[in-house]
């Protein structure tokens, strides 16, 4: 079916990010909670609706680790982008609170997992993989978002915005990436799966897990993704068979549990934070 703004019952804001604003809206005729995306496009009607159909192929990509697409619209210069509604929000928000190792594993699965299905099954390579771009809900789901389908859209926002270059691999800050077809290789999406400034990550060394907080095994998996050259990065498929992930297909990770002391967390945190601008008397 097609979404249109009237159907919608806009409810509170859920973030902004470099593009726009994401708010939390209700779909009066299905009664389903979604999270609509709005970005502002400088760009003429019928480029807008190029972007509009490329993002069509967005309903193919139904798999347990990749948040749900709705349908998208334009109105005026902005492109309007339902989605499923994540209830935890983002991981970036959660990952304050600590992430023990079982819960790492659990997360770094399902992300190869979702990472694995876009390119197998729809020749997609994410390009944008952050922690903002990984939504997580109470019941201890984990979903990407946010890649890269619709080449009109990348290239209008390239042109407002270079984005979030932290996580981006190095050869891709030296531009190096694209192969004879012109695409980023796949090898990059796995380099992003951890943090880095951009020129540490171009001269520096790749950064580790602490050792006293993560094993051995799990340091090795990680070493294993931020590998500087792409050639010897690890595959999906190795990721998936490293025994960091092996252990982690036969354990009881409790993620509603976690997922909630992160909320909880972040919820106090919030807290002391405005308490703290408050003046001493109060
Ligand atoms: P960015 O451009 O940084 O990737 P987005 O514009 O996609 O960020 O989203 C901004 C923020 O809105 C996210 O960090 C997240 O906290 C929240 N958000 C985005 N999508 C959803 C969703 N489907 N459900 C719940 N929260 C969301």
């Amino acid at each position: 079916f097609a979404i249109n703004m009237d159907q919608l019952q806009l409810d509170e804001e859920l973030g902004k990010g470099n593009y726009g604003t994401v708010k939390k809206v209700l779909h009066k005729p299905t009664n389903v909670a979604m999270a609509m995306k709005e970005i502002r496009l400088e760009l003429e009607d019928a480029k807008l609706n190029a972007i509009i159909m490329e993002l069509d192929v967005l309903h193919r990509a139904v798999a347990p680790e990749i948040v749900e697409f709705y349908g998208a619209f334009f109105i005026e210069s902005c492109v309007y982008y339902c989605r499923e509604y994540m209830d935890a929000g983002s991981l970036d928000k959660l990952q304050p609170v600590g992430v023990p190792e079982d819960v790492l594993a659990r997360i770094a699965t399902r992300m190869v997992k979702g990472l694995k299905f876009l390119k197998d099954d729809l020749n997609i390579i994410h390009r944008d993989v952050k922690p903002t771009n990984v939504l997580l809900n109470r019941k201890g789901e984990v979903k990407l978002c946010d890649f890269g389908i619709s080449g009109e859209l990348d290239k209008s926002l390239a042109k407002t915005n270079i984005g979030c270059q932290s996580y981006m691999a190095p050869e891709r800050i030296k531009g190096e990436s694209q192969n004879n077809l012109g695409t980023y290789t796949v090898s990059s999406d796995t380099y992003s799966n951890v943090f880095a400034q951009l020129t540490a990550i171009v001269h520096g060394d790749p950064p580790e897990l602490p050792e006293e907080r993560y094993s051995e095994t799990a340091r090795d998996w990680v070493s294993l993704c931020l590998r500087k050259d792409p050639e010897k990065r690890a595959t999906y498929r190795e990721l998936l068979s490293h025994p960091f992930l092996v252990k982690d297909r036969d354990s009881d990770v409790d993620m509603v549990g976690w997922v909630q002391k992160a909320l909880d967390y972040k919820a106090t945190a919030s807290i002391l934070a405005t308490k703290a601008h408050l003046p001493q008397s109060v």
